[in-house]
């Protein structure tokens, strides 16, 4: 490929909005274009990474014997009704009407979609196993969509479900699945780590995050410095007797005079509740000098919900930093009340009827505080709720635990029969007797990890792709392009190059100087530039790594050779 020919619309603009790396070099380098909040188009050279980490993951389920298929975009919501998701999804569940009037939701997931699939269709246990997979476009109606690729609303997603007759079945090809998603991880030169995780709005038993270990990561994770042990700090912390105390206790609204009043809370909540909640907790920790804050929340929307639920967080102020405790209490949802004496549990229970831009409004209606003394509560202590915290030596080998940021890029669950037995989706076992299918569910953030791949692969000036990443391997900068001499050796270079099967782009651009191929080439990132300048006469190039930035006169004769 020819860079006179190639649509790369470099520019030195970073956009206000664009505060990750990954983001503005994606922007800047002409991989990807904004077009509303959340969408992006990807141009010429962002397909190309795109469609490179897809192949990767399509080549490795295919290996692990996985069926490629392609749902409908589009899915009538009465498939979700089925599933009773149409209720507990919320606004990030895109609904519209046809003109028809019948009712729609664009796939944010498609659990429903497969189930339907295969209902019927298998009926017999010695069909199975057999696990379904795709790599298409989600929709997800985000609260806050940001970081560019990262949080997109539209994005592509590999999505596989498989089916089982027993969950020893559906164990071994969790195994399977969490060896296959090692190798897509690996052979995208990324360092990630896998942690234990809740199952959130997907439901199920057991699941498992794959993290690449990033600091602009949204995620917390506890690590071992000794072992494999990884958890997502929402499930580090989530003890499970506590969890079901909790819950008992929200629904059963004891009030306690130790809690703020509503006018108080209400006052932070009334403005965008994100940054009402760093005020909340700031306030806490700078001004009133709270050791302990609990978040829980209910009711928000039934995705929230479940996610706060799983996310109880009890943080003990002194020692987890600024960002953890926000994080905390935002993951929990949109408020948490501070300013607790110690062993005094508060819960926000809100019911926010309009969470657009999490703007909402507050008020006595919508807002409940509840304060519980746990030292009320029966058998429960405050050790129960206290997180994992760094330097803990508990839960796996003994080694030391340590906080860690990640970004999620891919996760695996054990659904077991949640979706066969509300769709009514059976198989008839080696006895005759009808039985829910059950299932597992196993998601890649594809477009993400074109993000995540820059966010841990980048420095001041741009890009650093990956070897399995980078859209060309090799940049041939014709210094001058006007000199016939090196425009004739650039020829020859990459012609030889394509012949040896390498990825290879030719800067062949006549009015374009040589500093600004470079900086198009330091901001692109791809791996390797060969400079064909002034040491043209002596029969020498200039071989740059774009990586260490390391420059090697080399001879023309030799550059194939080295760069295989
Ligand atoms: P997050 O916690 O980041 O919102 P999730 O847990 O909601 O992600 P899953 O339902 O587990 O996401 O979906 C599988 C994968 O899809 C995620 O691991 C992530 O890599 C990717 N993904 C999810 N939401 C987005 C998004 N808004 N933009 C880009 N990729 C996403
Ligand atoms: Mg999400
Ligand atoms: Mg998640
Ligand atoms: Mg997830």
């Amino acid at each position: 490929m020819k860079f006179s020919k190639m649509f790369i619309p470099t520019t030195k603009e970073t956009p206000n909005d664009a505060t990750l790396p990954s983001h503005q070099f994606l922007l800047r380098a002409g991989f990807i274009s904004q077009t509303g909040a959340g969408i992006y188009d990807y141009m010429p050279l962002g397909k190309i990474v795109l469609d490179k980490i897809r192949a990767v993951v399509k080549e490795e389920m295919d290996n692990s014997g996985a069926n490629e298929v392609q749902f409908g975009f589009v899915t009538p919501l009465s498939l979700w009704e089925e599933s009773g998701r149409a209720t507990t999804m919320g606004n990030e569940l895109l609904r519209f009407k046809d003109r028809k009037n019948s009712d729609y939701v664009l796939s944010p997931t498609n659990e429903e979609a497969v189930v339907n699939m295969v209902k019927n269709r298998i009926t017999s246990y010695k069909d199975l196993p057999i696990n379904l997979y795709q790599i298409y476009t989600k929709f997800r109606d985000e609260a806050r969509p940001r970081f560019g690729l990262m949080r997109g609303r539209e994005f592509l997603m590999k999505d596989a479900y498989s089916f089982h007759s027993s969950t020893e079945d559906l164990v071994r090809e969790f195994n399977l699945m969490e060896e296959t998603y090692k190798k897509v991880y690996t052979r995208l030169g990324l360092e990630f780590r896998v942690v234990e995780a809740d199952s959130g709005a997907i439901g199920g038993s057991g699941s498992k995050e794959f993290h690449v270990l990033a600091s602009s990561g949204e995620d917390t994770i506890v690590v071992c410095d000794s072992c494999d042990y990884g958890a997502n700090i929402e499930a580090a912390t989530r003890k499970p007797n506590a969890k079901d105390k909790l819950e008992t206790i929200a629904i059963e609204k004891i009030e306690t005079p130790n809690c703020k009043t509503i006018e108080e809370v209400s006052s932070f909540l009334n403005a965008d509740a994100y940054y009402s909640m760093k005020a909340v907790i700031k306030n806490a920790i700078y001004e009133n000098g709270s050791k302990i804050a609990v978040f829980f929340v209910r009711g928000i929307d039934e995705l929230e919900e479940t996610k706060a639920c799983n996310s109880i967080g009890a943080l003990e102020l002194e020692d987890a930093n600024e960002d953890d405790i926000i994080k905390a209490g935002l993951h929990a949802g949109y408020c948490g009340i501070v300013d607790l004496p110690k062993d005094v549990l508060v819960v926000v229970d809100s019911e926010l009827k309009n969470d657009n831009n999490l703007v909402c409004g507050a008020n006595e209606e919508n807002y409940h505080l509840k304060c519980v003394d746990l030292t009320s509560i029966e058998g429960l202590k405050f050790a129960d709720l206290i997180s994992v915290k760094e330097g803990d030596t508990c839960a796996c080998c003994g080694g030391k635990l340590s906080y860690t940021k990640g970004i999620e890029a891919g996760h695996i669950f054990q659904l077991g029969t949640k979706y066969s037995s509300a769709m009514n989706a059976n198989f008839l076992d080696s006895n005759g007797k009808a039985q829910a299918f059950v299932m597992g569910c196993y998601g890649i953030g594809v477009s993400r990890l074109v993000a995540a791949v820059i966010e841990q692969n980048h420095d001041e000036k741009g890009c650093i792709w990956t070897k399995e990443t980078a859209p060309f391997t090799v940049d041939i900068i014709v210094s001058n392009s006007k000199k016939e001499e090196e425009a004739q050796a650039g020829e020859n270079i990459y012609n030889e190059l394509k012949q040896a099967g390498v990825e290879v782009i030719l800067d062949d651009r006549i009015n374009a100087r040589f500093g600004f191929k470079m900086g198009d080439f330091e901001l692109i990132g791809f791996p390797y530039a060969v400079v064909i300048g002034k040491k043209l006469a002596d029969g020498f190039v200039e071989l740059v790594d774009r990586k260490t930035l390391e420059k090697t006169d080399i001879k023309i004769e030799d550059i194939t050779a080295k760069i295989l």
